[in-house]
């Protein structure tokens, strides 16, 4: 480990980093210092629109431009700080029109539209809690997470409404409007989001939230049982905000441009209000990956901060180093990574096309903010996650047989990655489901469910994941829901999803089923669950291969041993077999 490569940075003077000296700043830095950064609403209270928006407009800052939107056509639209201001609180007023309380909740399935920004910070303005939903879910995900949610407001297109929700529309009792963007017909039982918009007042006044308000709701998956929507609140904006001054380096100049997706965690925290607590420019690019789109975006509009995934940087190394070199990038000045493994060779693929590395950084749905980064100060080790943020505790722990933690302090050795709960933006609990979210704190760490380990300077390594989940695209997909799919097919007995290697999405979906009797095995009968999953499940989550099975390995008491499965899969060892009941 100590062998590898380490990329020794040097730091433009023109724009040094906020983070001057890692180990000084993480010792002088309290989350308190952090909060006081932001101004808090007169009178008290604190809300993560308010720091973002119409701070800025208070500062003096109303013109400028906070959104930069490149809509698919090519058409290029501006939105001030202070048009944001009236926007968002145009919608705010249009929710408390429909009747929307505090803690109500609103969902947005939408791609990146300006809408879909207006009604996260509108519903924040309101009082009221934001869940995003990914595009490319079928309706069972939608239903699912609605469900959970108990959504009383969705804003949505048409064209998704009509694919992915009017399907389980009787099944969401509380689902009460559903506002629709764009123009063309309204379905039924829907209202246009623009007229709504249009009858709003736009003097509407933030609504007095706490710290610990409820703001956001962010669906995560498991791998048992039903989708976990964990929940944020509002003081999730100091560590928004200071983490994208300390793991992104942003600064007030910068022009961002957060390629996530917006129906996951990083689309909110880096793609929505982290940026704007800073008072960037943010590039919001409608359309999806195209290399030479991307690169074309990244030259003209002087991208400085780039904040992507492994998929699609591998995506833009498949295309060649040429390709890039074509395009002037020089006003690049951090790149940074998350959401899966981000293998070595593209860290110095990005130093060598770009002449900077990508800074790999690790955190997930439930930490809502970055916990571990490669720095603009320091040294970048390609292959590695980096360091823990200033304010946050990470550690390496092992489970005893009585269930206690140990520490895990050698170099080099594997454990369970925890974290010392108490950073402003940690999850406050999976809605509806206390255990489930008991069960994540264990002898004061909070548990992530990665292993990983710690090298002599304390760098962190990924290893996997300890539990079943899959990543794809760096979308987690919880095995259970597909199995659920699955299994609705009136072919299908048993279901057990695992995820194998690829070479573009990391990791793809690969299901083994067991058939009913009376069924047989055939290439038609494959394309046919193949074809049910992917209604029901939307193409992202949808496995990509099936296998028919005669049997699935199981636990005595029941539980199919997916970890086999893919120990066959991959050719490696089976380990601890004792408890397996049958397989054939
Ligand atoms: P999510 O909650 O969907 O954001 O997924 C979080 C999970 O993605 C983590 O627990 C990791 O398994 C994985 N992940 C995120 N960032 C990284 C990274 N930089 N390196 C390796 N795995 C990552």
């Amino acid at each position: 480990m100590t062998a590898r490569t380490v990329i020794h940075q040097k730091n433009d003077p023109k724009c040094p980093p906020n983070m001057d000296d890692y180990g000084a700043v993480r010792a002088r830095f309290t989350w308190e210092g952090a909060r006081r950064t932001l101004d808090g609403l007169a009178g008290g209270g604190l809300n993560i629109a308010y720091e973002a928006v119409d701070r800025h407009v208070r500062h003096g800052k109303g013109d400028k431009t906070a959104i930069r939107w490149l809509a698919k056509s090519g058409e290029v639209t501006d939105i001030s700080y202070a048009e944001l201001k009236t926007r968002t609180a145009r919608f705010a007023a249009a929710l408390e029109s429909l009747g929307v309380k505090k803690g109500d909740r609103v969902f947005a399935l939408l791609g990146r539209v300006p809408e879909l920004y207006i009604t996260a910070l509108g519903t924040l303005k309101r009082g009221a809690v934001f869940s995003p939903l990914f595009s490319a879910f079928g309706p069972e995900p939608v239903k699912a997470r609605m469900g959970i949610g108990e959504g009383q407001v969705l804003v949505t297109t048409a064209q998704y409404y009509r694919k992915k929700v009017a399907p389980i529309r009787a099944d969401l009792p509380k689902l009460t409007h559903v506002l629709i963007v764009g123009d063309g017909d309204l379905p039924e039982g829907t209202q246009s989001f623009d007229g709504l918009m249009k009858r709003a007042r736009d003097d509407f006044e933030t609504v007095t939230t706490q710290e610990e308000d409820p703001a956001l709701l962010h669906f995560t998956s498991g791998t048992t049982g039903k989708p976990k929507g964990a929940i944020h609140v509002h003081q999730a904006v100091v560590a928004h905000h200071a983490t994208a001054e300390l793991a992104l380096d942003l600064h007030e100049s910068d022009i961002l441009w957060c390629t996530a997706d917006p129906g996951w965690v990083t689309g909110t925290s880096y793609g929505i209000i982290a940026p704007l607590t800073i008072g960037v420019t943010m590039i919001i690019d409608e359309a999806e990956f195209d290399a030479e789109r991307w690169y074309k975006t990244l030259q003209d509009q002087k991208v400085t901060v780039w904040y992507s995934a492994p998929t699609a940087i591998r995506m833009l190394m498949k295309t060649g180093a040429d390709l890039a070199k074509g395009y002037d990038l020089m006003s690049l000045r951090f790149l940074a990574s998350v959401g899966e493994p981000l293998n070595a060779e593209a860290v110095l693929w990005s130093n060598d096309v770009f002449g900077k590395p990508f800074h790999d950084n690790w955190w997930q749905t439930e930490t809502g903010a970055i916990m571990i980064a490669n720095f603009a100060v320091g040294d970048v080790k390609p292959g590695s996650m980096g360091r823990p943020l200033p304010g946050v505790d990470a550690g390496i722990v092992d489970r005893e047989a009585d269930g206690s933690l140990k520490d895990v302090t050698e170099t080099g050795a594997v454990g369970e990655l925890a974290l010392r709960p108490g950073w402003p933006s940690m999850f406050r609990g999976y809605l509806h489901e206390e255990e489930r979210y008991k069960k994540c704190f264990v002898d004061g760490w909070y548990l992530t469910g990665d292993l990983a380990m710690r090298d002599a300077d304390g760098y962190f390594w990924f290893v996997g994941r300890a539990d079943d989940m899959i990543k794809s695209s760096g979308h987690l997909i919880g095995p259970f829901e597909v199995e659920s799919a699955l299994v609705e097919h009136p072919a299908v007995a048993e279901a057990a999803v695992i995820g194998i290697p690829d070479e573009r999405a990391g990791e793809v979906v690969k299901a083994y089923v067991t058939l009913h009797h009376g069924y047989e095995a055939s290439d038609e009968l494959e394309r046919d669950i193949m074809a049910h999953a992917r209604r029901a499940l939307g193409s992202a989550v949808a496995p990509r291969l099936i296998t028919f099975a005669a049997d699935l390995p199981k636990t005595r008491s029941g539980k199919i041993m997916r970890r086999l499965l893919k120990a066959r899969e991959l050719g490696l060892p089976e380990g601890d077999t004792s408890t397996l009941e049958t397989f054939s």
